[in-house]
């Protein structure tokens, strides 16, 4: 049982002056047992803060720590760590089984079994029994993946690390797999850090997630929090397709409804908008309004967009188009015309700025 630990740990590539900072200052407590994901954009730092924990990575300041004992200095071979990268990295020569058991070579396998007991209780595990005798290359690439999950499980390390392990797969495959993956991990309570960009990812498989932008965490939390209460307006863009307006405080006794108190106005442009939860000490705010909280039913704040494309999604239809210029995102019940007009309710919302 792990509970993993990063303090102040920055990793710099290259010359003090010339290199590049791939890590900042990142502080983070991954906990015993928890499914932890690191989301971002391409090149935030994902890879490099899954490195520095598995000692790929040396980092350039600060301490990594297992259970509170600081590793930063111990090699990759000396960390009970497995590890599973996007491409499957099977050893081509060696069957299933020879795969699977390759690191029971170098470690025990736990007390009690063999190393063939091990390897038939993983690939159990994985739903692949029976398949030990294949070659890789007689097998999908999800059953790839699941070979080197199990790999990386079989000599019960204390901590499991996975980087895109689903990205060279299609869209239903990785579903699939990601609810496998869910339901091993918590079957074994082993302490998970998964990397991805994909955010629908990262909300649907884990007990909390780091949002990373330009090697520093922008915010950690549950998926409802990152999904509900974004902390930036970085978050609220990159996580759950939110709108965020930017708008001026107005003076709260005159609102658009007639309302007298409990609400404030917010002007985005020349359109007058009613809040709740807006303090009134600021002139400024950006706030952020979910695709599903804009309806055309909705008789607060409403505003007409410009479609400029829709996708069909079977149970509702995105539409992304523009309303004075600023993009819009729409979850709608059906496609709708070139234009349509939607509101919101003025205690959907969330502030992201305010200054
Ligand atoms: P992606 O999603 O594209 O894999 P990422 O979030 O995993 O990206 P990293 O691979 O950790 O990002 O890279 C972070 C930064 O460090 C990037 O600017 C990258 O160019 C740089 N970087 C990564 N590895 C090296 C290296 N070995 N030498 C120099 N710079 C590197």
């Amino acid at each position: 049982m792990t509970e993993l630990r990063l303090e102040g740990v920055s990793k710099r590539y290259g010359s003090a002056e010339g290199g590049t900072s791939a890590l900042t200052g990142i502080d983070l407590t991954v906990r015993d047992g928890e499914f932890f994901t690191l989301v971002g954009p391409s090149g935030c730092g994902k890879t490099t803060t899954l490195r520095t924990i598995a000692g790929f990575e040396v980092p350039t300041e600060g301490t990594v720590s297992f259970d509170g004992e600081p590793i930063t200095d111990i090699p990759p071979e000396g960390r009970d760590v497995g590890v599973v990268f996007q491409s499957y990295a099977l050893f081509p020569h060696m069957s299933v089984a020879e795969n699977v058991g390759y690191g029971l070579q170098f470690r025990d396998p736990p007390t009690g079994t063999t190393v063939d007991e091990r390897v038939s209780e993983l690939l159990d595990l994985v739903d692949l029994s029976g398949m030990g005798e294949r070659s890789p290359d007689q097998l999908s690439g999800g059953q790839r993946q699941r070979v080197a999950l199990a790999r990386a499980l079989a000599p019960e390390p204390d901590l499991l690390l996975l980087d895109e392990p689903m990205s060279a797969l299609d869209a239903r495959l990785r579903e699939s797999l990601r609810l496998q993956l869910k339901r091993i991990q918590s079957e074994l309570a082993i302490t998970t850090v998964y990397v991805t960009h994909d955010q629908e990812e990262a909300l649907a498989i884990s007990d909390r997630l780091a949002v990373m932008r330009d090697g520093e965490l922008e915010q950690v939390g549950r998926p409802q929090e990152i999904y509900r209460e974004p902390a930036t307006r970085f978050v609220a863009e990159f996580v759950g397709d939110n709108n965020v307006l930017d708008g001026v405080v107005r003076d709260s006794e005159v609102l658009p409804s007639g309302r007298k108190r409990g609400r404030t106005r917010v002007d985005v442009g020349d359109t007058a908008f009613e809040l709740e939860g807006v303090s009134e000490d600021a002139r400024r705010v950006s706030f952020c309004v979910r695709p599903d909280s804009l309806s055309r039913e909705a008789d607060r704040n409403r505003f007409t967009v410009d479609v400029e494309t829709t996708e069909f999604l079977g149970e509702s239809v995105r539409a992304h188009g523009n309303w004075n210029d600023i993009p819009v995102v729409l979850r709608l019940e059906e496609v709708p015309d070139d234009t349509v007009t939607v509101g919101f309710a003025p205690d959907d919302v969330h502030v992201v700025e305010r200054w």
